[in-house]
């Protein structure tokens, strides 16, 4: 697949959007007071995807998805707006490094956040800059259902340097309980921990009812469990 045509240059970032205050819809900072910038681009294609307007020309007119702001724009977004939690996400937000680095460090020296997240799919190492910048990743590395071949979606040693740094989770996706031996395999062959499931869905229904299906299996295999707070409050609205 022709990856999508993102740039790096460290002054800009190429942005879908940014929205907030809302709430952090995942993972261990579900419910907190949050902001999002959501970086476009990304560089694998899952088959059930919840951004593909992010990458997906086949769906999306990518031109009018993307949006080159510079740092001094986002600064003055989150001046106007302090965030409690920022939340990087995509689209693959490391995609864009070097301009990340340079906005996450002018955020930690401006106190702007009290805490940063990047969402990432744990498939490109983060330099050591945003690893000293960040509060947490949240990664979430694929399964098979995602349609992507194993050697696209587990880079063993992209997943080790996370583990290293000591500030990533693990979020997987899953759609059924038979997922979960695959995210066993996974997490026993590169020890990763702590392990978060969360259903894979962009309706609350569907959402509401994995997690039920999911909820004894997850326990009895002491994981944790993630709602999509976001998707039960607002379905699948763009912009929360
Ligand atoms: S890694 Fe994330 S943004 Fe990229 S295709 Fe998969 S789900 Fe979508």
């Amino acid at each position: 697949m022709k990856p999508p045509a993102v740039s790096d240059v460290a002054r800009d970032l190429v942005v879908n959007e940014t929205f907030g205050p809302t709430f952090q819809g995942e993972g261990p900072s579900t419910g907190r007071y949050a902001h999002f910038i959501r970086l476009f681009g990304c560089h694998l294609s899952c088959a059930w995807c919840d951004t593909p307007q992010t990458h997906d020309p086949a769906r999306y007119d990518l031109a009018a998805e993307q949006q080159v702001l510079s740092i001094d724009d986002i600064l003055s977004w989150l001046a106007s707006t302090p965030a409690e939690l920022l939340v990087i996400t995509g689209g693959e937000p490391l995609l864009q490094p070097r301009a990340l680095e340079r906005l996450l460090c002018t955020i930690r020296e401006r106190a702007l956040a009290a805490d940063i997240e990047i969402e990432t799919s744990g498939t490109i190492p983060p330099t050591d800059l945003l690893t000293s910048a960040v509060t947490r990743f949240n990664v979430s590395p694929k399964l098979a259902h995602s349609g992507l071949r194993r050697h696209q979606r587990v880079r063993p040693a992209v997943l080790r340097h996370f583990a290293g740094t000591g500030k990533a989770i693990w979020k997987f996706v899953v759609q059924e309980t038979g997922d979960l031996d695959e995210v066993q395999e996974l997490v026993g062959t590169y020890d990763l921990k702590p392990v978060w499931i969360m259903p894979e869905g962009t309706d609350s229904a569907t959402v509401l009812a994995r997690m039920r299906l999911l909820a004894e299996p997850v326990l009895a295999r002491r994981w944790h469990l993630s709602t999509r707070l976001h998707t039960l409050l607002w379905e699948n609205d763009r912009g929360h």
